[in-house]
C-alpha cells in the first residue's frame, strides 16, 4: 500500500491541477519550489540543480527552487523556453494558518499565470517590441482576430479570411497565440484554450469591459470577431486569475486599410527580422532611429503594416518633412523624446496592479515633457496636419501631474516596502508620524551615550535587525553584569562573540518607532492607492498622449535616417507606378560601405504599360539587391517615410509579394520546391492590378525544363491575367524570347564585364537583355580551381554546340500559341459536368429536388 500523500502534498496537487498546462511556482517562504515533471523540465532550461525532497507513491519527488526575491529572472527564462508559469502565493501567514485550522499548512492559491503574451514586468519585456497575445476563432463560416498587448493595452479586433490569417499573425509577430480546438490546424504555432470562444460572451466581455450597453460605437463586429475576443478576454481572465489588465477600446482593423504582405514575403525582405529571426540586419533595424521605446514598438508596426490610403500617408509624410527640414527643431524635439519614461507600459503596469510609486512618478515627469513638446511644436501646427490632431493630447493632465508632483518625491523606488515615496508636505498625519518615528530614533541614538555610561562599557552599541528589533550589544567578556536581575537589561541572545540584550527605556522608544514607522507605511500604501486610481481614471487619456509621443517619435527618426542618407519624399500617386530615381537598399548599402564598397543607385521605372521587368544577369550581379530595393522602398513610402532614392513617384499598392527561388530558401524544411509552387500559386491568385511582385529565380527549384516551362507560364500569367507591377529575376536566358510576345514586358540585366580574365561586376541595371552569361566567371571569382573551370569551359563549348545545331532549350518555343488563346482553349475544354455540380446548393434542395438534380447529373454524364 502506497502511503497517502502528506497534507502539503495534497495541496500541492490540487493547485496543480487547477493549472495543468502550466508550470507550479509553488511558494515556500523565501523560495518557489517546483515538484515533480514541472522540476525536471524547469532545471533543463534554467541550469539549476535538481533534488528531492520526501517521497510520493514510494518515489523520492524531484524538486527545484528559485528564490522569490529574484524569481522574476528565471520566470523570464521559463517563458522564452516556452512554459507558461502559474504563480501559487501563500494566501496567509503561519500564525493565521495555526489560528485557522490548528496546524502550521497555510493556505496557498493561485494568485496568476504567466504566458509568453501576458507579460506587463519590464524586466521580462523587450522595450523596443510590442508583445500581442493573439486568439482566432470562427462562426458562420467566417474567421475573426482579437489581439492585445496587455504591456499598453492596446486591443485590435479583425475579421480575417484563411488565406490571410497567417499574414496577420506574422504582421503582429504575436508572443503567443491561442485558439478553440477546432482551429487547431489552422495555427500550428497556438496553444488550444477551449473557453470562452463565442460570439455571445465575446459581446458580454466586451459590453463589461468598457461599461457599455451596446457595441455599434466601437463598429460592427461579425461574430467570428467577437467570438475571438471572447476566447482572447477569457484568457487574460484567467491568467490574471479574475484581474483583467488594462484595455483601451478595440480598435477595428480592415484588411484594407493596410498593404498586405503575407509572411513568407515578410521573411524575404527581412522587414522587421533577418531570416535568422534576428532584429539586427533587418530594414527595421536599419531604418529605426527612434529614441523611446513606445517610437521603436510603433515604427516595427507601421513597417509591418503599410498604409494604403493616400491622405494618412501624406499627414505622416508632412510630419516627417518639417522635421527633416528644421534640424534644430528635430534635435530639439529628439533630446526631449530622449528623455521620456515610458508612459505606456508604466500605464499598463499600474492598470495590471503591479504598478509602483516609479510608474507614478514616470507618469508625471512624462506626461510634464509632453506639455512642454506641446509648447515646442504649437508654432508648427499649420505645417503638418499630423500635429494638430496629436498636440491637443498632450494638454489636460496639468492637475493630475500637479497632484503626483506634489504627492511623490522627486525619484520614488519601485519597492514599496520600506516606503518614503510620498513627499514631505504632502499629508500632515504622514508627517508628524514621520517626525515621530524620528524622534525616537535621535532618542535611541541618545540612550546609547546614557547606557555606556552606566555601565562604564565603551564598546556598548545599540543595533537594529530584522529579529530583534533594536537591541543593547555588549562583547561578550563585558556582558556579566548585564546579566544580572538588578541591571535592568533582559538578556536576549547569546552570541560568538557578544551578546544581546533589551532595556524599559529602548523597548519604548523602539516601539514608538515601530509603530509610528507602521502607521506611516499604511499611510503611503493609502495614498499610493489613491493616486493609482487618480492615474487609471484618466487612462485613455494618457494612452492618447503615449501613443501621440510615439508617433512624434517614428516621425522624427524617419526624419533623422533620411537627413542620415540622403533620402527623399516619395510622390504617393493613384495609378499603378513606381518611378524610382537612383534607388537603393539601405540595408544592402549599409553592408557593401562597412566592406568599403560603394552602393550603386539604380531607376525602376514601371508603368502600366511597361509593368512587367524581365531581369538577366550573372550571379551575384545584384538582381535580387534590385528587385528587392524596390519592395523596400514601397513598404517605406506606405509607411509614411522617406525613401532611399534621389525622387520617387510611387503608385498605391494593395499587396506585396515577394519570393526568392527555392534554393536560396533551403533553411525551410518542407520541400523546397513544393514551397516556392505554393508560395507562387498563391501570388497568382491574389495579386490585382495594384499589387507589386517581385520574384527572384522562380522555378529553380526543379529540373532545367520544368524549371523555365514554369517561369514562363508564370512570367505569361502575371502579365496577361494579374496585370501587377512585377520584377522578374532569372537566369533562364531563353525568357528573353517573351519580350516579343508580351506588349508590357520590358528586358533589363544587371551589368558585368570581364577585364584581363576577370570578371567585374558593375551591379548596374541596364536596358536590354545580358549579353551572355558569365556562370563560369562568376565560379572562377568564386575560387573553383583552374583545372575545374577549364573542364567546365570544354564541357560548355559542346553544349553550346549541341544549342546552335537543335536550337537549344527554348527550340519550339516560338510555335507556342498566345497565352490568352491556351487559357481560352482550357476553358473551352471545361467540365459541365463539374460546372452543374457547383451550381447545385445542397441545403436549398428538398429531397424531390435533390433526386431530380441527381437525374439532370446522370444526363449529362
Ligand atoms: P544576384 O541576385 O544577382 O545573385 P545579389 O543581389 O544577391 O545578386 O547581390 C550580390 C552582392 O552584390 C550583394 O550581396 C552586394 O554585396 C553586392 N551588390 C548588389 N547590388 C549592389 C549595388 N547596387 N551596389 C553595390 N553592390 C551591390
Amino acid at each position: 500500500m502506497t502511503a497517502a500523500p502528506t497534507p502539503m502534498m495534497a495541496q500541492y496537487l490540487a493547485l496543480k491541477a487547477q493549472a495543468p498546462d502550466c508550470l507550479l511556482f509553488y511558494r515556500m517562504g523565501d523560495f518557489f519550489e517546483l515538484f515533480f515533471e514541472d522540476a525536471v523540465k524547469a532545471t533543463a532550461d534554467l541550469d539549476i540543480a535538481l533534488t528531492a525532497r520526501g517521497e510520493h507513491e514510494g518515489k523520492p519527488i524531484p524538486m527545484c527552487g528559485v528564490p522569490a526575491h529574484s524569481h522574476e529572472s528565471y520566470l523570464a527564462r521559463l517563458i522564452k523556453a516556452g512554459h507558461r508559469v502559474a504563480i501559487a502565493e501563500q494566501t496567509e501567514s503561519p500564525e493565521e494558518a495555526k489560528k485557522r485550522s490548528g496546524k502550521t499548512l497555510v493556505n496557498r492559491a493561485i494568485v496568476r499565470i504567466v504566458t509568453a503574451g501576458t507579460l506587463t514586468e519590464e524586466a521580462l519585456l523587450d522595450a523596443r517590441a510590442s508583445n500581442w497575445l493573439a486568439a482566432v476563432a470562427e462562426a458562420g463560416g467566417q474567421l475573426g482576430l482579437a489581439a492585445c498587448d496587455v504591456s499598453t493595452g492596446r486591443l485590435e479586433i479583425a475579421a480575417i479570411t484563411q488565406a490571410g490569417l497567417e499574414a496577420e499573425l506574422a504582421r503582429l509577430g504575436a508572443a503567443e497565440i491561442i485558439v478553440p480546438p477546432a482551429l487547431e490546424m489552422l495555427a500550428p504555432d497556438a496553444a488550444v484554450q477551449d473557453k470562452g470562444f463565442d460570439s455571445a460572451n465575446g459581446e458580454r466581455r466586451l459590453k463589461s469591459l468598457f461599461g457599455v450597453a451596446t457595441l455599434d460605437g466601437f463598429g460592427a463586429f461579425t461574430r467570428a470577431e467577437l467570438a475571438a475576443a471572447g476566447g482572447l478576454i477569457d484568457y487574460l481572465d484567467r491568467a490574471g486569475q479574475g484581474s483583467l489588465p488594462f484595455l483601451m477600446a478595440p480598435v477595428r482593423r480592415t484588411l484594407a486599410d493596410h498593404m498586405a504582405i503575407d509572411a513568407a514575403s515578410r521573411e524575404s525582405l527581412e522587414i522587421t527580422a533577418t531570416s535568422s529571426g534576428a532584429r539586427k540586419g533587418s530594414l527595421l533595424d536599419c531604418v529605426d532611429r527612434t529614441v523611446t521605446g513606445a517610437g521603436a514598438r510603433l515604427l516595427a508596426a507601421d513597417l509591418s503594416a503599410p498604409l494604403t490610403d493616400r491622405t494618412r500617408i501624406e499627414a505622416r509624410l508632412d510630419l516627417v518633412e518639417l522635421l527633416y527640414g528644421d534640424g534644430d527643431l528635430r534635435a530639439r524635439l529628439r533630446a526631449a523624446l530622449k528623455a521620456l519614461p515610458d508612459i505606456g507600459r508604466a500605464l499598463g503596469r499600474l492598470a495590471a496592479g503591479r504598478g509602483s510609486p516609479r510608474d507614478l512618478a514616470q507618469l508625471r515627469d512624462g506626461l510634464d515633457q509632453g506639455t512642454a513638446l506641446h509648447t515646442l511644436l504649437l508654432p508648427c501646427v499649420h505645417r503638418a496636419a499630423l500635429l494638430g490632431e496629436l498636440l491637443p493630447s498632450f494638454l489636460g493632465h496639468g492637475a493630475l501631474i500637479d497632484r503626483l508632483r506634489r504627492a511623490l518625491v522627486p525619484a520614488p523606488p519601485i519597492d514599496t516596502a520600506q516606503g518614503g515615496y510620498i513627499a514631505e508636505g504632502y499629508d500632515a498625519a504622514l508627517d508628524a508620524l514621520r517626525a515621530t518615528g524620528g524622534e525616537g530614533r535621535r532618542a535611541i541614538a541618545g540612550l546609547e551615550a546614557q547606557y555606556r555610561a552606566a555601565t562604564g562599557i565603551s564598546q556598548l552599541k545599540i543595533r537594529h535587525n530584522g529579529v530583534l528589533g533594536y537591541h543593547i550589544e555588549v562583547p561578550a567578556k563585558n556582558a556579566d553584569p548585564l546579566m544580572r536581575a538588578e541591571s535592568g537589561f533582559t538578556h536576549r541572545q547569546t552570541l560568538a562573540g557578544v551578546v544581546r540584550f533589551n532595556a524599559p527605556a529602548l523597548h519604548e522608544e523602539a516601539s514608538r518607532v515601530g509603530q509610528a514607522g507602521a502607521h506611516a507605511l499604511a499611510a503611503e500604501a493609502a495614498h499610493l492607492e489613491e493616486l493609482t486610481e487618480l492615474a487609471l481614471d484618466r487612462a485613455r487619456e494618457i494612452a492618447a498622449t503615449a501613443d501621440a509621443l510615439a508617433r512624434l517619435d517614428v516621425g522624427a527618426g524617419l526624419a533623422e535616417r533620411a537627413a542620415e542618407g540622403g533620402w527623399c519624399r516619395p510622390a504617393i500617386v493613384e495609378h499603378p507606378c513606381l518611378d524610382i530615381e537612383n534607388g537603393r537598399h539601405p540595408v544592402v548599402e549599409a553592408a557593401v560601405a562597412v566592406s568599403g564598397g560603394r552602393f550603386v543607385a539604380n531607376d525602376c521605372r514601371l508603368s502600366a504599360e511597361d509593368r512587367l521587368w524581365l531581369v538577366t544577369g550573372p550571379n551575384m550581379g545584384g538582381k535580387s539587391t534590385f528587385l528587392r530595393q524596390n519592395a523596400v522602398v514601397l513598404i517605406l513610402a506606405q509607411a509614411g517615410g522617406y525613401v532611399p532614392a534621389s525622387a520617387a513617384t510611387l503608385g498605391l499598392c494593395d499587396r506585396l509579394f515577394s519570393r526568392v527561388g527555392a534554393s536560396d530558401n533551403l533553411a525551410r524544411g518542407r520541400s523546397t520546391f513544393m514551397v516556392e509552387m505554393v508560395e507562387t500559386a498563391a501570388i497568382l491568385a491574389q495579386a490585382t492590378e495594384r499589387s507589386f511582385v517581385i520574384l527572384d529565380e522562380v522555378g529553380r527549384g526543379t529540373s532545367t525544363y520544368d524549371g523555365l516551362a514554369i517561369a514562363w507560364a508564370v512570367v505569361e500569367a502575371v502579365h496577361d491575367i494579374n496585370r501587377c507591377r512585377c520584377l522578374f529575376a532569372t537566369h533562364y536566358h531563353e525568357l528573353t524570347r517573351l519580350a516579343e510576345r508580351l506588349d508590357a514586358l520590358s528586358l533589363h540585366h544587371v551589368r558585368a564585364r570581364e577585364w584581363k580574365g576577370e570578371l567585374v561586376l558593375l551591379h548596374e541595371v541596364g536596358i536590354g537583355p545580358a549579353d551572355r552569361s558569365y556562370g563560369l566567371a562568376v565560379a572562377r571569382l568564386a575560387g573553383l580551381s583552374p583545372p575545374v573551370i577549364a573542364r567546365a569551359k570544354d564541357v560548355l563549348k559542346r553544349l553550346e554546340a549541341g544549342r546552335a545545331a537543335t536550337g537549344g532549350l527554348a527550340a519550339g518555343l516560338d510555335d507556342l500559341p498566345l497565352f490568352a488563346a491556351a487559357i481560352q482553349a482550357e476553358e473551352e475544354k471545361a467540365d459541365p459536368l463539374r460546372e452543374t455540380l457547383a451550381a447545385i446548393d445542397a441545403d436549398a434542395l428538398s429531397p424531390r429536388e435533390a433526386l431530380e438534380a441527381l437525374y439532370r447529373l446522370k444526363a449529362i454524364a
